[in-house]
Order: structure tokens, then sequence, then C-alpha cells
């Protein structure tokens, strides 16, 4: 595909769409029903309704009978972490695969021209992105997630918490399925924004940002203090009337999801002439600029709080006078 029919490539050859990044037109005001219409089959497809999809199959066939988990058990936790492990290696490794080791549409809707794998680096277990990420993922990532889906079970099977069943509340769950990612998108946020802080980024988040050219094992790739604040998400159904396919579902979301962020093109190629958006471009920046962009563009909180950048010119202007400003309010500050 021509992917210079839809942005450019500098001379480093790394490339940048010519639409700049926008927010979901979600909380627009005045509200811009056009827009909304034409945005929302991009919300639900494909990555919201996999995610329900993979968290119904896992509902189906991988929890364990209710009476099973009322007990705390290695059995029962082993199996869920076992195919956690599993799905995370098909998945994060079939887009690794595909994109990074066989390299299928080469640098075409690629943000950043270079491979991680060709630039070895000290900052790396291994001085590699893919086994940092790796070791990472599977070694607290996978864990803390399934640690979180366990508390979740256990809790469910005790009967601890305010779960609604399936069959009573069909449509009230339906429209708890709805604001599932927005409550992700703000928990990101504000757990985004804690952990950017001198101290938290030093010793937990600067993990996550030694990827600044992300690739799919970068997305779990964090300290595990990080990745059991991510993973939280799924306390909000111990405050919110929920049922437990929706609180795995919102695992899955952060889980197999972070991928999309992280998976450094713009489009990913389906054919010849067909490619499907990845919306990664808003947290590419993030990883190439670092103070930008917490969210991930579903809640304009960025855009509230000055520190949108959507990748264009004007975006990247706005983000130096801003830079420029506070290190001139530090320097006033400190000569006083
Ligand atoms: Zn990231
Ligand atoms: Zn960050």
């Amino acid at each position: 595909m021509d992917d210079t029919e839809f942005g450019t490539h500098n001379k480093r050859g790394d490339y940048t769409p010519n639409e700049p990044a926008r927010h979901a037109p979600l909380f627009a005001f005045p509200p811009r029903p056009l827009a909304l219409l034409k945005w929302l089959p991009g919300y639900f497809l494909p990555w919201n309704v996999l995610w329900l999809a993979t968290a119904a199959a896992w509902w189906a066939w991988i929890v364990p009978e209710k009476a099973a988990m009322t007990t705390l058990a290695w059995g029962w936790v082993l199996w869920l972490f076992a195919v956690n492990a599993i799905a995370v290696f098909l998945f994060y490794g079939a887009l690794e695969l595909h994109l990074y080791m066989r390299r299928a549409q080469g640098t075409r809707f690629k943000y950043n021209a270079k491979w991680p794998a060709d630039h070895k680096s000290q900052a790396f277990l291994f001085q590699s992105q893919t086994l940092d990420g790796m070791i990472r993922a599977f070694g607290t990532g996978v864990p803390i997630w399934t640690a979180w889906e366990v508390l979740v079970l256990w809790a469910w099977a005790n009967d601890v918490g305010p779960w609604v069943s399936l069959a009573d509340n069909p449509w009230y769950l339906a429209a708890v399925w709805l604001v599932l990612p927005v409550i992700h998108e703000f928990h990101f946020f504000c757990i985004h924004r804690l952990i950017h802080t001198p101290f938290l980024y030093k010793w937990v988040h600067s993990v996550h940002h030694n990827s600044v050219n992300p690739s799919p094992w970068s997305s779990l790739s964090m300290h595990p203090v990080e990745h059991l604040l991510y993973f939280a998400t799924a306390a909000y159904h111990f405050v919110i009337p929920s049922h437990p396919l929706l609180a795995i579902y919102q695992l899955h979301y952060a889980g197999f999801g972070a991928v999309v962020g992280h998976i450094g093109f713009d489009k990913v190629e389906l054919s010849e002439d067909r490619a499907m958006e990845s919306h990664a471009f808003i947290h590419y920046l993030h990883h190439k600029y670092f103070e930008v962009n917490y969210g991930d563009g579903l809640i304009p909180l960025d855009r509230w709080f000055g520190t949108f950048h959507d990748g264009s010119k004007d975006g990247e202007a706005r983000m130096n006078e801003r830079y420029r400003r506070r290190k001139a309010k530090a320097n006033a500050r400190a000569s006083t």
C-alpha cells in the first residue's frame, strides 16, 4: 500500500500521518452528533468487540465452576495464569512476528523508521527491548493481571461485592460495558499523571519509557508497581454493580488492549489495498516526547490540562512553548 497517500516520511524515514490526532467526539461541547455517528463504528470495531468476545470465551470455557473458586487454591489460580500467559504470548507474539520479525509491511506507516531489534541498549534487560518486554510481561505483568482476576472471581464466588446476574440485568450490564473504556481512560490518565511525578517516574515509570520507539512487547514492559496500578481498573467492579464477565473484559481491555497503543504503525495493512487504523499515534507521541498525551484520546483530558500533542507542527510548537514557559518559571523561582 502507498502510505504517502495518507502521510509523509521525513528524511530519517519516520512516518507522520497527514491527519493530526484527535480526541473522540464523545465529550465535545456543543455536542457533534454527526461526528459521533462517524466515530462510533471505530469505537466498537475491532478492539472493543474483540475484548468482549475474548472475555465471553474466558467466562464460558476458562473460568472454573463457582464452587471451586470460593477457596483460593493453586490449581485454578495457576490455570488462569497459564491461559493468560499463553494468550499474551500468542497475541503479542503474532503482531511482533508479522510486523517486526518478518517486517511484512516494511516501514510503511511506521512512526519511527528504526527497528528496536537493530539497536541494542543498556537500558534494557539483555540489551534488548523485546526480551526486556517479554520478561517483564511474564515475570510480573501477567501474574499481577491474573491476581486481580483471581480476586474478582473469588469475591464473586463468595458474594463479596455488588455483583448482579447476567440473566436478570442484560440491558444494565450492556450499558456498563459501554462505559468501561471511559473508566479505563479516566483511571489510566490519573495513575499515569501520578507516576510522572519525579520520584515515581525515577523508580517506577522510567522502566516503561525505556521504549522510546515502542513495539508490541513494550506494552507490558513496566515496573511491577505500575502493573499493579494499571490493572487496578478491575477494582471499579467492587464499586459499580457489575458482573465478573465485565471485570474480565476490563482486564482484557487493559492487558490485550495495551498493544493497541504500542504497535508502532499508524495502520496495519490487511491486503494490497486495505489497512486497519491502529489508533496508536497519541500514545506513540507520549513515548517520543514523554510529557504529552497522558491519556489515550477517549476523554479530552490532555486538552483540558493543556498537555495534548496532535502530532502536527502546531502541536509541536505548543509543546515547546509550554516547556519554555515552565523552564522560565523554574528559573524565576530559583533566582528569588
Ligand atoms: Zn506506553
Ligand atoms: Zn508515561
